[in-house]
């Protein structure tokens, strides 16, 4: 008689979220077993709505019967609440009315535009960052949109590489922690809610490693760096609840990343015990056959899904091939089931199949895309994404009552280079460019303004213009920098300076004896050497969105104290690159012994970069001091808290991002001199003290050895805490046991 009682405890004890599964995975089953394999290969097919109007008028007619017949499982690049409305109208006459799921890059703002995506970690700040990706989920979900093509939570350590603009920068743990604050703002805390979306953590794997930095590119390298460096972003983003994951075009040691069996049913399916489904990157699967992996497109479609690739995006391969190759046995039909369960249960608990229509709401969509808070928050996180790298004499914050002001440059006036690459077009908002934003701060001053040259500045036609409104005003703000479309997919750089004449620009504005404050714009880390040698000041903004503006302006009057820090390193020539804060000794370290003469150093550039990874400067200073660890030595199941006294020495409040590195000093692989192990924001008034804390354990030390495996390894690490990565302030030493 005790049974039931038994029983209803056990079942009390299960968490509601297994029971909502369990009862997802029934109905999934039984969708399963309704349907034929057409039906079940339709769903793994997705493809890229054709406009509706104009030359692709007859695409989109066909587009539409296809999702008719049920051969469509999504649709990406079409949205608002009206169009997506249609388009789910049509999949609902299909036999089996399995709803679409809508796909879009909403990669930093739909029509509210954030920073670029490496702007925003700048930040550090998780919660701006989780806010950021939660305001864009609410635009888009309300203009019919299920799942966002982001985060990309790709590691790029060479700026050449255009797609660093889509990523968190060049480190890891600060990656992870990225990677899970956007998914959590883009998803929420269950996925379904009305107003968030779908994530998807892309591009698995290794895609920013891409030899010499050319987009799609060859990527070859170690287990090591693989699992340490690369895949950790994609880890973090699986433990957040990321719903989906995109493959790479990449091959990874000779094999394409969307073929590749290793990465995604032994690593993502298989040891993280991924639930979630994996599309493929845009006819990735087809350009297995360009690669030289498959030997046409059928050939493409089984190496694929055997790999486990579960929804093909705009390749066409696996709707024209998976059925038949299923048929000649060489696709297991489980294969097939299991991805197209996968792709089924996230249509279930997206809660498409009680309401398809539930995201594709006008009034909704209307009301949403209209609240002003968006645009507050977007100000406050792209303020939060300035970095501050130079600031002489103190020229900066300009003061409020500044006389005149002449706004120079090619990006002084231009609301699309505010923007950046990966905005989705006709639905954007206003653009508040920094004329604008100096404008609506100085309100007494004489702002004068002129571009000297258009964005790319091929002539110095304006120049003389420029020179002679700069010669009468008191300051010179000069708006300079990559275009939005240098940085971005497909936008590698071999030289990534500033773009034309704008060296140049700059220092015949020198010459005028005023002050300089140079504002620089890009998607990358640039090479600015004359810049950085001669401006008085030097804001590096990113791509800051449609309140970049404001938000500049807010910084250069002091509204805003800066606290970015830079999440990549800044080399100083091209020859450097790849470079990272994170490297490792050599046997021949360089030292001040002069009698060393080889050594593992450049003959005509110094080692270190021009900006160090996590430097950034403030219109106040920070102490570090009294540091203590609460035990020295770390025994199986213990953490240690290292704590210290951070002390804001300055005359006005300021935001410091204080970090914590470590290095193991001995190991069975060698240990980077520096890595990130923690970071914490602090704001602090002038004179402010706080203790602030940072807890290690055995997690914090491990890395992944020579046998293959997560692990930390008994020793002694130093740990390390400051101000960037080359502006430690304090040391100590962790034994662990
Ligand atoms: C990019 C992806 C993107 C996809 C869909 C591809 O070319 O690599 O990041 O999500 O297109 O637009």
């Amino acid at each position: 008689t005790l049974r039931p009682i038994a029983l209803a405890a056990s079942l009390i004890a299960l968490p509601a979220f297994a029971l909502a599964q369990d009862a997802i995975d029934r109905k999934v089953d039984a969708l399963l077993k309704q349907m034929t394999l057409q039906e079940k290969v339709g769903q793994l097919h997705q493809l890229a709505g054709a406009e509706a109007t104009g030359p692709q008028a007859a695409k989109r007619a066909s587009q539409m019967s296809e999702i008719k017949a049920g051969n469509v499982g999504s649709v990406l690049n079409i949205k608002g609440a009206k169009e997506t409305r249609e388009a789910q109208a049509l999949a609902l006459q299909s036999r089996l009315k399995i709803p679409l799921l809508f796909g879009l890059d909403v990669i930093h703002g739909y029509k509210t535009v954030f920073p670029v995506p490496i702007g925003e970690a700048a930040s550090w700040d998780l919660e701006a960052i989780e806010q950021s990706a939660q305001v864009a989920a609410r635009e888009a979900a309300s203009a019919g949109i299920h799942w966002t093509f982001a985060p990309m939570v790709d590691i790029g350590r060479d700026p050449r590489w255009g797609r660093v603009m889509e990523g968190a920068g060049e480190d890891t743990y600060l990656g992870s922690k990225i990677a899970a604050a956007r998914v959590r703002g883009f998803q929420g805390a269950k996925l379904g809610a009305t107003d968030r979306v779908m994530a998807t953590a892309k591009h698995f794997a290794a895609y920013g490693a891409a030899v010499a930095g050319r987009d799609y590119n060859a990527v070859d390298m170690s287990l090591q760096q693989l699992h340490e460096v690369y895949l950790p972003p994609f880890k973090a983003s699986v433990d957040a609840g990321v719903a989906t994951f995109m493959n790479s075009f990449n091959t990874l040691n000779g094999v394409p990343a969307t073929g590749s069996a290793f990465l995604q049913r032994d690593i993502l399916k298989g040891a993280w015990k991924y639930k979630g489904f994996v599309v493929s990157d845009w006819a990735s699967v087809k350009e297995m056959v360009v690669h030289g992996y498959a030997k046409d497109l059928s050939d493409a479609a089984v190496k694929a899904i055997n790999a486990g690739s579960d929804m093909d995006m705009e390749g066409e391969a696996f709707i024209a091939h998976l059925a038949q190759a299923v048929k000649d046995g060489k696709v297991p039909q489980k294969n097939v089931d299991d991805a197209v369960r996968r792709i089924l249960r996230k249509k279930f608990e997206m809660g498409l199949f009680d309401d398809p229509y539930r995201f594709s709401d006008a009034q909704r969509e209307q009301a949403v895309l209209a609240d002003p808070q968006h645009r507050a928050i977007a100000r406050d996180v792209a303020r939060k994404s300035l970095v501050l790298l130079k600031n002489n004499r103190n020229i900066l914050p300009l003061a409020k009552n500044a006389k005149s002001i002449a706004v120079i440059g090619p990006l002084a006036d231009s609301r699309r280079d505010m923007e950046g690459g990966w905005v989705v077009s006709d639905v954007r908002g206003e653009v508040v460019s920094i004329v604008d934003g100096i404008r609506n701060h100085a309100q007494g001053a004489q702002i004068s303004h002129a571009a000297a040259c258009t964005p790319g500045c091929a002539t110095a036609d304006g120049f003389d213009a420029a020179i002679a409104a700069a010669s009468k005003a008191d300051v010179i703000v000069l708006a300079i920098g990559e275009t939005w479309d240098m940085s971005g997919e497909a936008k590698s750089r071999t030289d990534i300076g500033l773009p034309g004449r704008q060296t140049e620009l700059c220092q015949r504005l020198k010459a005028t004896g005023k002050p300089v404050v140079a504002v620089l714009f890009a998607g990358r880390p640039m090479i600015f050497n004359e810049i950085a040698d001669n401006a008085d000041a030097i804001l590096y903004a990113w791509f800051p969105g449609s309140e970049g503006g404001n938000a500049v302006a807010d910084v250069l009057f002091g509204d805003y104290n800066p606290s970015g820090k830079l999440p990549a390193t800044f080399p100083r020539n091209l020859g450097q690159i790849p470079i990272s804060y994170a490297q490792y000794n050599t046997g021949r370290p360089v030292t001040d012994e002069k009698d060393i003469v080889y050594r593992s150093a450049y003959i005509d550039s110094p080692n270190t970069p021009r900006y160090a990874f996590g430097h950034g400067k403030s219109y106040t200073t920070f102490g570090y001091s009294g540091v203590q660890l609460d035990r020295t030595i770390l025994r199986p199941g213990q953490s240690a808290t290292l704590s210290f006294d951070l002390e804001n020495k300055g005359k006005v409040a300021g935001t410091e991002i204080a970090q914590l590195y470590i290095r193991d000093m001995v190991a069975s692989v060698v240990r980077p001199v520096k890595e990130l192990k923690g970071f914490t924001k602090v704001h602090l008034q002038p004179g402010e003290r706080r203790r602030v804390t940072f807890t290690i354990d055995r997690d914090t030390l491990a890395f992944f050895n020579s046998d293959l495996k997560w692990g930390a390894e008994p020793g002694e690490f130093k740990l390390m805490v400051g101000s960037a990565s080359d502006d430690i302030r304090a040391e100590t030493t962790l034994h662990l046991q």
